[in-house]
């Protein structure tokens, strides 16, 4: 029997309307795109799964904040206040407004990282990877064996393997480990929390090897939430309590500010402590990439939206109806029978592909297959978490066979209804119904050197 659903702790003030087109306009839409979902039009989706990122709705707050922006160019009353905002929640005393995720790991990365380094990760967020190698060191990934088993249900499937990690170190020397980053929650393990303890953990090995350690916290406040309901040692703590506790394991944070943020556009880079000589080459950085380090690439209304946000998002009614939306979900394909990354994580629910299409093989790209079936079936649009988004060894030019084949359904927040995910189910169990008659999947007919999910050009491999 499928969950109860967590009614909504708001009312609608304004809507956008959303239409869905034919099925055969559907099937003319994503040939156009060359089957890459990044490639259609928003309008032409439905329900529109692709990401969590950026597509929140903010609050009557945040809109009233936006029309409070300050925009001086240094110094903006906008800044101060997120500052603000950003020590009190995460205890750390250097904040730096950037325009989004990535332009943190641009400005912070290449400071840390560079040829013959070693980044390592719980597991690196493509984007995060990319900026690894891009800043000339590489990445690896160093999850517990558990998260590469969808279908087993266990706590903390994000954790870090704190064994492996310590061999790592010692395998390629402290010394050439520039950076560990834990991804809170594990975004590409399908938004599955890493714990305090092993959050403890990890902090004690890089402490040990004289290791910066980085916190990539895009999805700080609902890791949060599964630390309180999992964890015995967090059942009584605040949410808030619970972060700063989360925070105080790092050195410094990442954010893309777009997903528990609930803001549209913002990132922020944070830095515990005020005398690390890292800050001046933040500051520099971000002014030649970013902008003034008192708006880092935002406009002061960004800046005023996100300060608010940052405490919707940790609030506990709210959080409560977040994940009550993907506890609902994730029931209705229990019901079907249909896997997922169990039990459901955070941001979306991270549907098996490879478990609905055992006859598809990586190289060609299940978690695709499934992504473009949705579309067809009723505008949904979703996007592969598996090897197609893996894409090639940096070093052989190799496709890469990634642990899993998911097909990603971000839930954007405060943006769909119990109807729409109805919708979403019915549409997969109408898809695992006809799953075995689809016997090929997807090969790649043009790919840009890296991030290539986004850009590449596919085509169905024939019967
Ligand atoms: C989204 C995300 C990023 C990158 O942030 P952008 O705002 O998209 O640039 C980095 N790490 C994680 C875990 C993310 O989810």
């Amino acid at each position: 029997m499928a969950n109860k659903y967590v009614p909504e702790p708001f009312r609608i003030k304004m809507v956008e309307p959303i239409k869905m087109l034919t099925r055969q306009e559907r099937e003319e839409k994503i040939k156009e795109a060359h089957y890459n979902m990044f490639g259609l039009k928003g309008e032409d989706c439905y329900i529109d799964l692709l990401t969590d990122s950026g597509t929140n709705a903010m609050s009557s707050f945040q809109w009233a904040g936006v029309m409070q922006g300050d925009e001086a160019y240094a110094g903006a009353s906008s800044y101060y206040r997120l500052r603000a905002a950003g020590q009190d929640i995460f205890g750390y005393q250097y904040i730096q407004p950037v325009h989004q995720g990535r332009a943190a790991e641009k400005v912070l990365f290449p400071v840390l990282l560079g040829p013959g380094k070693f980044a390592v990760s719980n597991m690196f967020f493509d984007t995060t990877r990319a900026h690894v190698e891009l800043a000339g060191a590489r990445a690896i990934d160093c999850v517990v064996e558990e998260a590469k088993n969808p279908a087993k249900r266990a706590p903390f499937k994000g954790n870090m393997d704190v064994k492996k990690l310590e061999e790592l170190i010692l395998e390629h020397g402290a010394e050439n480990i520039g950076l560990v980053v834990m991804t809170i929650t594990n975004n590409s393990a399908g938004g599955q929390p890493v714990s305090l303890e092993n959050m403890r953990q990890v902090s004690q090995i890089c402490k040990k090897y004289n290791i910066p350690l980085d916190i990539d916290a895009a999805r700080f406040a609902e890791n949060a939430y599964f630390v309180k309901r999992d964890e015995e040692e967090c059942k009584n703590m605040s949410i808030k309590e619970i972060i700063r506790c989360m925070f105080s394991y790092g050195d410094m944070f990442t954010m893309s500010a777009k997903k528990d943020g609930i803001v549209n556009i913002g990132g922020l880079i944070g830095i515990k402590d005020e005398k690390s000589p890292l800050i001046l080459k933040i500051k520099a950085n971000c002014i030649s990439y970013e902008g003034f380090y008192t708006y880092g690439g935002l406009a002061g209304r960004d800046m005023e939206a996100l300060a608010i946000g940052l405490y919707e998002g940790i609030n506990d009614d709210y959080l409560e109806y977040r994940i009550g939306q993907m506890e609902y979900l994730a029931s209705r394909l229990d019901d079907a029978g249909i896997a997922y990354q169990s039990p459901v994580g955070g941001h979306g629910v991270f549907v098996d592909a490879a478990a609905m299409f055992p006859q598809i093989p990586y190289y060609e790209f299940p978690g695709q297959v499934l992504g473009v079936e949705l579309y067809k079936e009723a505008g949904i649009r979703a996007c592969d978490i598996g090897s197609y988004m893996l894409g090639n060894d940096p070093d052989t030019g190799k496709q890469l066979h990634a642990d899993f084949e998911f097909t990603r359904l971000a839930i954007p927040r405060r943006v769909y209804t119990q109807a729409h995910l109805d919708i979403i189910a019915d549409a997969l169990i109408a898809i695992k119904e006809r799953a075995g008659q689809i016997n090929h999947g997807y090969r790649i007919t043009w790919e840009p050197p890296i991030l290539r999910h986004f850009q590449a050009h596919l085509e169905p491999v024939q019967q």
